[in-house]
């Protein structure tokens, strides 16, 4: 089945077909922080939805160029600089440390490129230079470098193609800012900011004279320089559709003339506590916040992916707690299928009728299906459910658990709540746990003791249960 999304350019779920005309290789980039802070759980959201769009696809045998770019340059973060007296890089390289920390917390696939705006301003400016020379930027009198709506229309172009809103409206409500009085028109947007006083040491040298770049032309630059003019998928949080999507689209098309992005997809806001978050109402969380409170990363992602990215979800500490049992009844379920696995001689039959390959296949179907996560579940939950019968009956053969548990991780590549691995025991571990064992039953408890600290220091420790010795990996 094909793989269908909903796509915010045509406003309707389509099929995705790579740009790649062997159907392979898929481009993807997700406009990723602003590192001035430490990222909230709005934040984390969009990015947890970008790291399913990423797995689900490469489930799916796609090559996928994933991009998520770091802002590290941008009003906020001068302010910032400026405060605490700081250079540019030491105050972004913390929180852009921070951002890599949480990453890892939430189990999210690291982007194979996280293009720091800093780094690409050259590309920036050939790009701005480009849209100069056809035109339909503009120097002002302040200096400031700015994209002409009017001009970009002129050429035949659409502006708001995402919004599909009338566009004198679009604008109409938006103040001018004090510092952008030079533009010709209200609704022409900063490629080039020129350098003021505030900046301090915070700018960069440019045939437009010293400054720094626009925050939307950092995006249509970087995606550019590393996926091509033309690329298949970009995501973002919704509140990003306008202007900061328009504007890239604006900028890439009317430089390169081509159509910029295939697929748009967009996730929804997160409230928490049923209010949009905010520092005085007491419900602003960072991912460090949570982690504080006693959550893990993985019940913080496990909640984050219960609702579908479209949907307005409703972030809650009590959803948190629900996590934790959700992910204890998979994690007692995935225990008891590897002792029951145990003993299987035999690599697993596929077996299409068996409940293993209907997980793979209900869970690929509700995925498909412009990622209708909460179908996904119901077949995780639904397949949790019948199998935990099947234990209790004893009718689960080792060959079964086996197959069960090669299903579980073929679904969590995709959701990445799970710890999949079963560490494979060396041969050497394995004799020193059966001397160890030989010297208990001759009640020789000094090299027993012996063992267990040689164990100890190749990184092995032994839990004593019901059923026996388990080794565990440090
Ligand atoms: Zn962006």
């Amino acid at each position: 089945m094909a793989l269908k999304l909903f796509n915010t350019l045509s406003r309707s779920v389509q099929d995705f077909v790579p740009l790649d005309p062997a159907g392979k290789k898929v481009g993807m980039y997700c406009c990723g922080l602003t590192v001035y802070d430490f990222a909230h759980i709005g934040n984390w959201r969009t990015l947890v939805f970008s790291d399913l769009v990423r797995r689900h696809l490469e489930f799916k045998g796609f090559a996928v160029t994933h991009v998520t770019n770091v802002t590290d340059v941008e009003d906020k973060i001068i302010k910032r600089v400026r405060e605490t007296k700081t250079s540019l890089r030491d105050y972004t390289g913390k929180y852009e440390a921070a951002y890599f920390e949480d990453l890892t917390a939430l189990n999210c696939r690291r982007p194979y490129h996280s293009p720091r705006a800093t780094e690409f301003i050259p590309d920036i400016i050939a790009l701005i230079e480009k849209l100069v020379a056809r035109g339909i930027a503009y120097q002002a009198a302040d200096g400031s470098v700015y994209f002409s709506i009017d001009k970009y229309r002129g050429c035949g172009c659409t502006y708001g193609k995402l919004l599909k809103l009338n566009f004198d409206e679009m604008r109409a409500g938006e103040r001018v800012k004090s510092d952008e009085y030079a533009k010709e028109s209200i609704a022409d947007f900063a490629l080039w900011k020129t350098r003021v006083p505030d900046d301090g040491d915070v700018f960069w040298p440019s045939p437009f004279g010293e400054g720094r770049p626009g925050w939307h032309i950092e995006c249509s630059a970087m995606s550019m320089k590393v996926l091509g003019e033309s690329f298949d998928l970009h995501l973002g949080g919704e509140d990003l559709i306008f202007p900061h999507h328009e504007d890239e689209i604006a900028q890439s098309e009317g430089a390169t003339q081509k159509p910029f992005v295939k697929y748009w997809l967009h996730g929804a806001h997160l409230l928490v506590e049923g209010k949009k978050m905010s520092k005085s109402l007491g419900n602003f969380f960072t991912l460090r916040d949570l982690l504080a409170k006693g959550f893990t990363g993985r019940e913080v992602r496990y909640l984050l992916l219960t609702a579908h990215y479209r949907e307005t979800f409703n972030f809650t500490l009590e959803g948190l707690q629900g996590a934790r049992t959700a992910l204890g009844r998979i994690d007692e379920c995935i225990g008891k299928l590897r002792d029951a696995g145990r003993n299987a001689l035999l690599r697993p039959q596929a077996d299409q009728q068996a409940s293993p390959a209907k997980l793979v296949e209900a869970f690929t179907a509700a995925l498909d299906d412009d990622l209708n996560i909460s179908a996904a579940w119901a077949a995780v939950f639904e397949w949790v459910r019948e199998t935990n019968k099947r234990l209790a009956e004893g009718s689960l053969k080792p060959a079964d658990a086996a197959a069960a548990l090669a299903a579980w991780e073929k679904v969590d590549s995709v959701l990445g709540v799970g710890v999949t691995v079963e560490v494979e025991v060396p041969a050497e571990i394995n004799s020193l746990l059966e001397a160890r064992q030989a010297a208990r039953k001759a009640k020789d408890f000094k090299k027993s003791d012996a063992i267990r600290d040689e164990l100890k220091a190749k990184g092995w420790t032994i839990e004593d249960t019901a059923k026996g010795p388990k080794l565990k990996k440090l």
